[in-house]
């Protein structure tokens, strides 16, 4: 087992992992920015190092100064959280040529599945259907309106490095899909310094569903089931719940087991995410894998009683899983809101500023994960996300009522946030139906 360890993140997941490190005996070791500084989450970390300016670049993006933090203060591992560096290979394989143990997949793995083309390749060798689209990168223009001639528009260019939706642009003829080849590849170089792009049918009002995943040393994989992540604007999940309400045993079961076999034919260790793309025929379509614990896994930790930070830091400790698959069950509902410091009227801007009255909701079913309160300053240099609101009920009737009421309860003044959208969406009477795709909130909202 690990005993001190060093989280290389702020805000809500560093004080998550602080928790889940304090529970089975682990020495948490906080870094921080300057616009951090003084942060009473820091005050529960063992030891807080300051790693530089409020610029991320210089401070949560900086490896030597990363590094340098984990060698003075002498931690075996560092947990990365998500977003900053959580799926940078070469940081991985910096911590591993410093023999410091990346909580998270071995390098070769994060290889083979980080880039988004590699990993379709990997999908179709495990036998999973994948969206239909190029086989690989695609060079020319010439060669995307060949291809989206023949699978038939609309189609979608996607970045192979992507993340949170940057680098995807839809195109429903020639002439759009000119334009769309071109600003896909020029937004991909600018975000992730790597312009290649790949086209993808685009499927008509999907849902997206995704399975957790776990998976250990000894070549034991484990799912937690399935999370419906529909609810999104600009392709960025806003809400989230488990289990998703339009699958049946059969289906569920099917999905699962595509996700298992993508994860262990890559040789994966620790905790993924296998997004698929869900018909409405209900097929199922491989995505992506995200190589790394995801924002909404609380949803995930509430219907299966499993702590999946505390997984992931076990395994990178060398423990096993004990277990079989039948001991995992979904018990309820569980629904994730995430509350951001954006303006809903300003085109949903980010909001910074400082936080004068803060009352979180409480009473049953309900769960805050949020490092923010009263007099916290909400700094416009990081992600708009400020707090998670999960709630955990026996059925989603109830759930919806839980959170309503919640979101209701859950004052967070003067600065805007999404707490106002967030209870449009839960009160809408096509969510409350299930009748929901991942165009619902542009569509309606
Ligand atoms: P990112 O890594 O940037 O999050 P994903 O590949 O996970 O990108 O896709 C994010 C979202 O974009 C999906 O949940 C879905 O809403 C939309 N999307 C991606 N690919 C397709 C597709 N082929 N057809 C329809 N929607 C898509």
């Amino acid at each position: 087992m690990l005993s001190r360890i060093l989280i290389a993140n702020r805000g809500e997941i560093a004080l998550r992992i602080i928790r889940a490190c304090h529970e089975l005996g682990i020495e948490a070791v906080a870094v921080y920015s300057e616009a951090d500084k003084g942060a009473p989450y820091l005050r529960l970390a063992d030891e807080a190092v300051c790693i530089g300016p409020a610029d991320c670049a210089k401070s949560y993006l900086n490896i030597p100064g990363i590094i340098s933090a984990a060698e003075i203060t002498d931690v075996e591992a560092i947990h990365p959280g998500y977003g900053f560096l959580a799926e940078n290979i070469n940081f991985a394989q910096i911590c591993r040529d410093c023999g410091i143990t990346f909580i998270g997949p071995p390098v070769e793995a994060m290889r083979l599945l980080g880039n988004k083309v590699q990993a379709r390749k990997l999908a179709r060798e495990a036998r999973v259907r994948v969206v239909p689209g190029s086989d690989g990168i695609i060079e020319q223009v010439s060669e995307s309106l060949e291809l989206a001639n023949k699978i038939g528009y609309p189609v979608i260019i996607k970045a192979a490095a992507g993340g949170g939706g940057r680098g995807m642009r839809v195109a429903h003829n020639d002439i759009s899909l000119r334009s769309a080849f071109n600003s896909a590849h020029a937004e991909a170089e600018a975000a992730f310094g790597d312009g290649s792009v790949y086209l993808e049918k685009y499927i008509v009002e999907p849902r997206h569903v995704e399975v957790q995943v776990i998976a250990d040393g000894a070549g034991n994989a484990l799912h937690f089931y399935e999370r419906d992540c529909s609810i999104q604007r600009r392709h960025q999940k806003m809400i989230e719940e488990s289990p998703c309400p339009v699958l049946d045993k059969r289906t569920r079961e099917g999905l699962c087991d595509a996700a298992l076999r993508i994860i262990k034919k890559a040789h994966y260790v620790n905790a993924a995410t296998v997004e698929f793309l869900l018909d409405e025929k209900k097929e199922y379509y491989f995505i992506e894998v995200n190589t790394r614990i995801q924002v909404e896994h609380p949803v995930t930790e509430m219907i299966t009683g499993h702590d999946l930070i505390k997984w992931q830091l076990k395994i990178a400790g060398g423990q096993t899983i004990k277990f079989s698959q039948r001991n995992i069950r979904q018990t309820g509902v569980a629904i994730e809101c995430r509350i951001n410091a954006e303006d809903p009227e300003r085109n949903f801007a980010p909001c910074p500023g400082t936080i004068s009255k803060y009352i979180p909701p409480g009473g049953p079913g309900v769960r805050v994960d949020t490092h923010v309160h009263q007099g916290w300053t909400v700094s416009g240099s990081y992600d708009s996300m400020i707090a998670k609101l999960i709630v955990h009920q026996k059925t989603r009737t109830e759930a919806i009522a839980t959170m309503r009421r919640a979101l209701r309860e859950f004052v967070i003044e003067p600065i805007k946030t999404t707490i106002p959208v967030c209870l449009d969406i839960l009160s809408h009477n096509l969510f409350v139906k299930n009748k929901i795709d991942t165009g619902f909130v542009e569509r309606n909202f």
